[in-house]
């Protein structure tokens, strides 16, 4: 999940009305060419100025805060649009320039949460219940860590490096979308791997097959190339994506994120982070990781045993000649579960052709939560980028949108996530809007792929079925560590049989997946589940270590703690230099997903009985995803379950 900087922030643009039904708030900006991104960020700018000034003029009377708010309105219609357009936008011209405005709006936003006059005003607005003192507190929250009550000296420093951290994080990312990363194969080294793969691709002029390392070119390699070889190659490219440059990028964060904490009074900036979270602090996000990895390290190591075996029997190598790399892992354990449980992935590309599995998976929506997507003829940045107007099926009423982008192109960010654009507020009507973006092969999905598509539509349903007052607590504006459960909650919806017959509702000509198939896939998804977890709790671990290094190393602490896990770290490799998440949002905040994985297990308890239940699904609609951050998340789960979150659904999970 990525959504834009919290501190939000404009006048509607004109509503764009071609068809039918028509879309609930303003189209997605025409961002011409690079003069046009200038334009709009300066007429933009100037006018959140002037909406500053007036707003400090204002006694903190009845109407403060919702003339507050308008200010995270404001900042969603003008900032938003371009700080996600510098992810897709096919002209490297409007990404750069969008990109260099994103500067400016977040020199804007550190500034605003240093304002001492709004700070102030905010505490005196009048609160008519408790939407409002939960607004009034979260926004509190947000000026005091911008720093706007330290000293000066301090409050200086505490903008300086909010700034540039904007600045490294975007330079990060920027690494990874332009680094063009190719790597050359003989047809004979890609024996294994599907002929739709690679036979469109170019060749260099030795004859040699030319692929990217984007996902749909990297996971077939890595899941189906025989040759040894081949996979190494292709695996040491991804993982060295981001260089050099993005290692000595990733130091400076960590450090001056360390000293950011120090301006508050804390030691490191984990703790700083994560008193406003569920787990509060590092120690209890630590002591539960080490509950998840004691559940699950005696089941990887088997796991990783039987992969090496694998290994031996393929090549007629004696086992204690074999040892397993990290670039064996996927294939071996594709092949695990092909013989063990008769299980390919790939298998499962007729069954999910890209544009129906969009369609199926909205369905399931459709189905449990009341609403209904409709396609709608729209100009976006990319003409592949689909538009859908999403509607109350009791109501008809047109209640959000929604965008979707789902094949690969150069230059356009390359994994999958969703970002909010707009959020809801009720006091102004006011509808949200979110975009879906994905890589996905054009042949088909995975079933892999097809629950990446439920999660990343899971964050997409966050933010567009969110029906909160304020902009500023709606959607995904919850904490860091329940964020991700919504979108978890859905991803093994993918494995039940009535939910999967859905399929045959949108793709009438799509031959129905078998379910021998289906039960083989969760056969071989539980079986793979040590490794999987493992390899989560590594990434958790290794993020919050980082994060309380007095001075932090991120190659070599990645391996020594790469080192120490049963496949090892590869010198010469620096995974950290790809981590994306922990350069931007989720510094200090890896470990949600694993912690959020807590919450929605949770949440399926629910479901148990009916994965389609429009009553479950109605009430875990309005109870829940209704209600943004205007409730702090634990009470929005006991809200909905009648209980105190718990985590026995996760553990009995771990060790079935
Ligand atoms: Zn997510």
């Amino acid at each position: 999940m990525k959504s834009a900087p919290t501190f939000l922030a404009a006048l509607l643009l004109a509503g764009a009305a071609q068809a039918q039904p028509r879309l609930p708030g303003p189209n997605f900006p025409a961002y011409r060419d690079a003069a046009d991104v200038q334009t709009r960020c300066d007429s933009g700018l100037q006018g959140a100025k002037r909406q500053v000034a007036a707003l400090q003029k204002r006694k903190p009377d009845a109407g403060w805060l919702a003339a507050f708010d308008d200010l995270t309105v404001y900042f969603e219609d003008q900032q938003y649009p371009n700080d996600f357009v510098l992810n897709v936008h096919p002209d490297k011209a409007v990404r750069d320039a969008a990109q260099a405005c994103s500067l400016r709006w977040a020199d804007f936003a550190s500034s605003l949460g240093q304002n001492e006059r709004l700070f102030r005003a905010l505490k005196k607005a009048p609160q008519r219940d408790a939407i409002d003192a939960e607004f009034v507190r979260l926004a509190s929250a947000q000026f005091e860590d911008s720093g706007v009550a330290l000293p000066g000296p301090k409050r200086a420093r505490a903008k300086q490096i909010l700034d540039k951290l904007t600045e490294l994080d975007q330079q990060f990312n920027k690494n990874l979308r332009d680094a063009g990363t190719r790597v050359a194969f003989t047809e004979a080294e890609l024996k294994g791997v599907p002929a739709s793969v690679w036979e469109k691709a170019s060749r260099d002029d030795q004859g040699r097959i030319v692929l990217g390392v984007d996902y749909p070119s990297y996971v077939p390699v890595m899941r189906s190339a025989e040759s040894e070889a081949a996979r190494e190659r292709m695996w040491r490219a991804k993982v060295n994506e981001g260089g050099q440059a993005n290692l000595e990028l990733l130091t400076q964060i960590v450090r001056l994120r360390g000293e950011y904490a120090q301006l508050f009074g804390f030691d490191n900036y984990v703790d700083f982070n994560l008193r406003r979270q569920m787990a509060k602090d590092g120690a209890t996000a630590l002591r539960f990781l080490d509950s998840v990895t004691g559940a699950v390290n005696e089941r990887e190591r088997v796991e990783l045993q039987e992969l090496r075996a694998a290994k031996a029997q393929h090549l007629g190598t004696p086992l204690e000649q074999t040892t397993l790399q990290r670039w064996d892992a996927t294939f071996y354990s594709e092949r695990v579960k092909r013989e063990k449980f008769s299980v390919d992935q790939n298998a499962f590309r007729r069954y999910f052709p890209p544009q129906a599995s969009l369609a199926f998976a909205m369905r399931i929506i459709e189905t449990l939560m009341g609403v209904k997507y409709e396609r709608v003829d729209n100009p976006l940045w990319h003409d592949e980028a689909q538009t859908y107007v999403v509607s109350d099926a009791t109501t008809g009423q047109a209640i959000a949108q929604l965008y979707v982008d789902l094949y690969p192109r150069d230059g356009k960010y390359n994994h999958a996530a969703v970002w909010s654009l707009r959020g809801s507020a009720t006091r102004l009507g006011r509808t949200p809007a979110a975009a879906l973006v994905v890589n996905f092969d054009r042949q088909g999905l995975t079933l892999d792929e097809v629950e990446t598509l439920l999660h990343e539509l899971g964050h997409a349903v966050h933010v567009d079925l969110s029906r909160t007052r304020y902009a500023a607590t709606s959607g995904t504006s919850v904490m860091h560590d329940f964020v991700e459960a919504p979108s978890q909650m859905l991803e093994d919806w993918v494995y039940d049989k009535r939910v999967l017959a859905l399929m045959q509702t949108v793709c009438a000509e799509c031959p129905p997946v078998p379910d021998a198939l289906v039960e083989q896939a969760k056969a071989a998804k539980e079986y793979g589940k040590g490794s999987q977890f493992g390899r989560q709790h590594l990434y958790a671990s290794y993020d919050l270590t980082l994060h309380q290094s007095a001075k932090p190393e991120p190659l070599p602490l990645w391996a020594r703690m790469e080192g120490a896990t049963p496949l090892g770290y590869v010198p010469g490799t620096m995974f950290p230099a790809g981590f994306a998440h922990i350069a931007g949002g989720y510094g200090a905040g890896y470990y949600g997903y694993l912690w959020s994985l807590v919450v929605a297990m949770d949440l399926r308890t629910a479901f148990a009985a009916d994965k389609l239940s429009p009553d479950v699904g109605r009430r875990y609609r309005e109870l829940v995803l209704g209600q943004g951050a205007q409730k702090p998340a634990p009470e929005l789960v006991k809200d909905f379950l009648g209980r105190e979150s718990n985590s026995q659904a996760f553990f009995d999970y771990l060790k079935r």
